[in-house]
């Protein structure tokens, strides 16, 4: 009787270690988020119209919806209406923050070379010189393409391992923060490359309006983003690295609104997907509203906001829980892009909720 308590004693020792191990490597493997982390808008942050519609939400155990994917009745724009703030990815990129002077992902970078080698020979007809600032510039294997070819560079890059990278291995002068942040010399700079820069941003109109501060008066932007109809199936509503989702329409509104010419246009082969991304080539006008300009490379001829909801319902492993909001719900985060670093299509139906 003696031993076979004992031996009921050391099981549960066991057992209770072996919780207090997984409970430790959760902790230690996912990234908390509380309210008070969270960024909430209630108007569009493109047109500011409060004709919103809710696409789909993430929440945490069922209780904190910690981010939501809304689309603007108006301009049809789709963004994060809820999402972990500023402050939240910047102690997360700290916390996986390694101090070491090394490349994260060779062949990523070797791809931002050969963008950039792109960039340069489109850019080259209206810029062949000058102070060049790039803007989300990784570890600076695209700043150095354009470095090589005579421009006068800088680096504007958030992540501090990044930043330090370009700053002392590729000899860059690096500013290491957010473009809010950034006050730039008293100089200005004559091409700023802001590609995939946009869509990561909470605010992209007062980034544009920034970045055009920026510029000497016939200085040129290189903005490049996803559209949305390339970019969107059913893992968006699980993808917090994009804030927002444009189509072509709104954005090409958007930079006539704020006084940028379009000088160029193309379409970009992506990086890893097999599609393209809209690269436009703006330059500040010097007298009031620029032209939106009638050409789409992108858009479909008529659509609306059903159109771009159905989006996300492309290649969803499970049926389609009833509701108009679509809703996930997770046990914890562990991929500060994704949400999840396990397999996102490792789910089920419960509740009304497609539940990991
Ligand atoms: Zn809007």
């Amino acid at each position: 009787m003696k031993d076979a308590v004992r031996e009921h004693e050391r099981l549960s020792v066991c057992v209770n270690k072996t919780l207090a191990q997984i409970k430790l490597e959760i902790e230690n493997n996912s990234y908390p988020v509380t309210e008070a982390d969270l960024l909430i808008l209630s108007d569009c942050p493109l047109c500011g119209s409060d004709k919103t519609l809710r696409i789909s939400e993430v929440s945490l155990n069922k209780s904190l919806v910690f981010f939501s994917t809304d689309i603007c009745q108006d301009c049809l724009h789709i963004y994060r209406a809820i999402s972990p703030n500023e402050a939240w990815f910047v102690a997360r990129w700290d916390q996986i923050s390694t101090g070491t002077l090394s490349v994260y992902n060779e062949s990523l970078e070797e791809k931002r070379r050969v963008r950039y080698e792109l960039y340069y020979g489109l850019l080259h007809k209206h810029k062949r010189s000058g102070r060049l600032l790039d803007v989300g510039a990784a570890y600076g294997a695209g700043t150095r393409v354009f470095r090589e070819r005579g421009f006068q560079v800088e680096a504007l890059e958030p992540e501090r391992d990044r930043a330090e990278y370009i700053r002392k291995i590729c000899d860059i002068e690096t500013h290491s923060c957010t473009l809010d942040k950034f006050k730039p010399n008293d100089e200005t700079y004559d091409l700023i490359v802001f590609a995939h820069c946009l869509e990561h941003l909470n605010d992209p109109v007062g980034s544009l309006k920034t970045l055009k501060n920026w510029l000497k008066k016939d200085g040129v932007i290189y903005l490049e983003i996803p559209i949305a109809w390339k970019v969107i199936d059913w893992q968006d509503s699980l993808f917090m690295a994009h804030k927002h989702n444009f189509v072509e329409k709104n954005i090409r509104k958007l930079v006539a609104e704020l006084g940028f010419n379009v000088l160029d246009s193309y379409l970009i082969p992506d990086n890893d997907a097999p599609f393209c991304n809209l690269a436009l080539v703006i330059q500040p006008k010097s007298d009031g509203l620029a032209t939106i300009g009638s050409d789409r490379l992108l858009d479909p001829e008529q659509y609306d906001s059903q159109d771009l909801k159905c989006l996300y319902e492309i290649g969803l492993p499970v049926a389609r829980p009833a509701g108009e909001v679509l809703k996930f719900d997770v046990p914890h985060i562990t991929n500060f892009y994704h949400i999840l670093k396990s397999d996102r299509r490792n789910c089920i139906v419960r509740d009304g909720f497609i539940t990991y």
